[in-house]
This record gives structure tokens, C-alpha cells and sequence, in this order.
């Protein structure tokens, strides 16, 4: 069954019920009120016909009888063993009617040719001094009538009220499942055609359906973005990839061909093959590490001496590289960091300002109140402004770079930017051609986030 359907039943069911319900106890209600104030004014007048009755000497009584009879019934005289003693009715064929009591109830109604009469059953003297039963009966015809009008009143407003509750129940029905039939006829559009379809959301809409299409629209829009990301990523990986293999592959063929007699050709062939495995290795190395960090990486965060592990991580470089890493700054800077991811994070902006510059390296360590900044310097050739922008895209090499060996993939900016937002740091840059290159992380002291 359709949601569309389910809705428009239940809530006209629901209704049906409620407004049954309440009609049948209005009905009841009115027809317990009728009873009672026919019961009063028959009791009235049956004591008004038992102070008759004390008065009457030598008289019929029977002709007492007649003066207080119901307008639509009878009276009845009874001895102790329910014989009738004296009788008067104005209803032809009640003569024989002998209706059913309930002792223990002050009325009873009963059925009189199809007509509710009601009968009250009170003992009274006797003229001749005996203990008798008087019984009154009424015929219900007034109220037979009313009751019926009513409830024919309570069908008509029932039948009525259903109009707009049905109407109201499928206009409900539409509101909901037409934005909801919009997004299944996208999706499976979006399927069909594999393009990243969107609904149409009134911009103002602030309902929670309006809300459902800005949030479908706004994961449409992520899917595509990651989609083409990744597109992008692999192209390049393998445009990058290619590269490598294809200066394997010729240095190769050369080997075959010539580098058997020639040993000047085989050392460079060899060298040449063995350069590019250990670039296209760092490479391979370095995408799959982009790869897992996209999948959660964990963060350890804990108090650390940012001078200790700059230090720490310093001394291999010095061991590696003939080269002047100098270390400055605040030695008891303190920040809650994790050392780990910091110092892959350091490694990679290191060996940049070593492959980008002839010089010496400076590491500065400086704090504020809430940060503390670690500055890696080289004095290189420093990288354009225009440039500058693109850095961290996956593969980006500033143009003579790319020419020159330096022997870089172009990932190390990428995957340290992702480092940096893992550390909740800020990552910046301050070049100058000609002149050199500062990065600088800059850490919160405090993490309010230890894990994520
Ligand atoms: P690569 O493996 O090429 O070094 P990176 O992502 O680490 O890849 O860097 C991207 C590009 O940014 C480099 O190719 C280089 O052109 C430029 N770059 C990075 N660091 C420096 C630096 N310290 N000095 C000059 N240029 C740099």
C-alpha cells in the first residue's frame, strides 16, 4: 500500500472513529435526559393521583384512575399477587400488555408496538386499607420521535464532517509525498543517467521537507565534488605514474640493445631505472598514505615540549643531509599536540626547504597566549605568489620544478595539509622570490578534542 494511501485511510479512519464516538455518547447523553424528565413528570403525577386516592370515600375509584391517566398510556391497580384490580388506558390493545419491570431500577423501559413505554411500579392504600401496586405506563412517542431526528441530525454531521476531513487528509497526503516522490524520481534519474541530479527547493521553504531537499541537494553537490576529486586524483596518479615507467621502460630497451658491451650506457641505464623505482616507490608510498588518511586517521593528542621534538626530529635530518638545520626559540613551549603526526608533518616541510634551497635551514619556535608557531626557513628560490594558491592540491609542482630533478611527487604539501587539519593547526606560507621560504604551523595550546 502506498504511503500516499496509508495516510489519507488512517487519518479519515481516525476521524470516522472519533466522530462516532462522540455522537454515540451525545445520542445516549440526550436519550438518558429525555427518560429522566418524563419519569419526573410521571412520578408527579401518580403522587398527585395517590393524594386523589387518600381522599376518595365511597367513590369509583376507577373514575380517580381516569382523571390522572397518561396521555399515551395506562393505569393500573394491582394486588399482592399481581392481579389487576381496576384499569384505564387510552391505547387500544394495552389492556393485555403486561410490560417488564426491573424491580430494583426507579423506571423501566420497556416496548409497546414498537414504542419505548416507560413504567413506574409504586405501592399505595388501598380503598379498601389493603397494600396495592399502582402501575403507570407512558408511551415514548415524543421521545421516540426526537431520538430518531437526532440521530439522523448525527448521521447528517457525520457524513458532512467527513467531506473536508477527507479532503483535508488527501491534501495532507499530497504535501508529504510529493516532495518525498520528487527525491526517488532524482535518485533513480541520477542513477539512470549517473550525473548528480538535484530537486527543485523553494529557497525560502523552512519546513522540514524543504529542509530534507536542501540537505539532499547539499549531499548531491558534496558526492559530485568528491567524485570529480577522486576522478581527478586518479588521472593524475596515473598520468604521474606514467612518467617514471615510461623512462624505465627506454632506459630498458637501451640496457637490451646496447648496455650488454657498452658499460658507460648499462650505468646509466641502471641508475637512471633504480632513481625512477625509488621515485615511483615514494610516489606509491606517498598515495597510499593520502588514501588512509582520508579513512579517519587517528590522532593521539598529548602534552608535548614542541623544542624536544623539533629537536628530535631535526637530528636525523642532520645525519641524512650535509646541511646547516639550525634550531631557535622558546625551549619550554608546551602544546597539546600529537608528537607523531607533528613530526611526519615537520619532515615533510623540512625536506622541502632541503630540495628547494642551497643554504641553511632555520626552525623557530615562538608562543602567544593561546598558540604555539614552529617556522621552518630555507633561503631558496622561494615560490611565486601565483602559485601559492594551488600548493596544496595533490600532485601541484610550481613549473620549474617540475623540470628540474628535485625528485618530488608533488603529494608532500597535500598530504601535510591534511596533517595540519588532523592537528587542528594552521598551516601558512610567507615567499618571496629570490629570497626564500618561511612555512609555519601554528598549534592551539589546548585541545578541547583528544581523539578523531
Ligand atoms: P614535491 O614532492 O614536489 O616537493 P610538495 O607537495 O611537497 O611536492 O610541494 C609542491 C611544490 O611546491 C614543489 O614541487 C615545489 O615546487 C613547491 N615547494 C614546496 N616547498 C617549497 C620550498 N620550501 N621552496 C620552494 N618551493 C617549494
Amino acid at each position: 500500500m502506498k504511503l500516499k494511501t496509508k495516510i489519507h485511510l488512517f487519518s479519515t479512519l481516525l476521524m470516522l472513529v472519533i466522530l462516532t464516538l462522540t455522537n454515540t455518547g451525545i445520542y445516549f447523553v440526550y436519550e438518558k435526559l429525555a427518560y429522566d424528565t418524563e419519569y419526573h413528570q410521571l412520578k408527579m403525577q401518580s403522587e398527585d393521583l395517590v393524594a386523589s386516592l387518600s381522599k376518595v370515600t365511597g367513590q369509583n375509584p376507577a373514575l380517580v384512575l381516569l382523571a390522572y391517566l397518561p396521555p399515551i398510556g395506562a393505569v393500573r391497580v394491582l394486588d399482592s399477587t399481581g392481579k389487576e384490580i381496576v384499569e384505564s388506558t387510552t391505547v387500544e390493545g394495552m389492556r393485555n400488555y403486561q410490560p417488564k419491570v426491573e424491580p430494583s431500577e426507579k423506571y423501566s423501559i420497556d416496548e409497546f408496538n414498537k414504542t419505548p413505554a416507560m413504567v413506574i411500579n409504586m405501592p399505595i392504600i388501598w380503598t379498601d386499607g389493603k397494600v396495592v401496586e399502582l402501575q403507570m405506563i407512558q408511551l415514548l412517542t415524543d421521545v421516540k420521535h426526537n431520538l430518531r431526528l437526532l440521530m439522523l441530525i448525527l448521521l447528517g454531521v457525520t457524513l458532512v464532517a467527513m467531506i473536508p476531513i477527507t479532503a483535508s487528509s488527501i491534501g495532507l497526503g499530497r504535501i508529504v509525498i510529493q516532495p518525498i516522490e520528487n527525491l526517488i524520481q532524482t535518485m533513480s534519474r541520477s542513477r539512470q543517467t549517473g550525473n548528480y541530479e538535484k530537486i527543485d527547493v523553494a529557497v525560502e521553504g523552512k519546513d522540514e521537507m524543504a529542509q530534507m531537499g536542501h540537505e539532499f541537494n547539499d549531499m548531491m553537490g558534496q558526492l559530485e565534488c568528491n567524485f570529480k576529486k577522486q576522478e581527478q586524483f586518479v588521472s593524475n596518479a596515473s598520468h604521474e605514474l606514467k612518467t617514471p615507467l615510461t623512462v624505465i621502460e627506454s632506459y630498458a630497451r637501451l640496457l637490451s640493445r646496447r648496455g650488454f658491451d657498452d658499460r658507460a650506457v648499462a650505468e646509466e641505464a641502471v641508475g637512471a631505472i633504480l632513481g625512477e623505482s625509488v621515485r615511483m616507490k615514494d610516489m606509491i608510498a606517498q598515495m597510499l598514505q593520502l588514501a588512509r588518511g582520508q579513512e579517519h586517521a587517528t590522532f593521539n593528542f598529548e602534552k608535548t615540549n614542541i623544542h624536544a621534538l623539533v629537536e628530535k626530529t631535526l637530528q636525523p635530518m642532520r645525519q641524512a643531509y650535509t646541511r646547516d638545520f639550525i634550531l631557535e626559540g622558546n625551549e619550554q613551549s608546551v602544546a597539546v599536540t600529537d608528537p607523531d603526526k607533528l613530526r611526519q608533518l615537520l619532515f615533510i616541510l623540512l625536506d622541502n626547504a632541503r630540495k628547494y634551497s642551497e643554504r641553511e635551514i632555520k626552525t623557530t619556535i615562538s608562543e602567544t597566549e593561546t598558540n604555539v608557531s614552529i617556522a621552518v626557513t630555507d633561503y631558496g628560490n622561494g615560490i611565486p605568489k601565483e602559485a601559492i594558491p594551488q600548493l596544496f592540491d595533490r600532485f601541484y609542482r610550481v613549473h620549474e620544478d617540475r623540470n628540474r630533478k628535485t625528485g618530488g611527487t608533488g603529494l608532500g604539501l597535500a598530504i601535510a595539509k591534511e596533517l595540519a587539519d588532523g592537528l587542528v593547526a594552521e598551516l601558512k606560507i610567507e615567499s618571496v622570490v629570490g629570497m626564500g621560504t618561511t612555512f609555519r604551523i601554528i598549534i592551539p595550546k589546548e585541545q578541547i578534542l583528544t581523539d578523531f
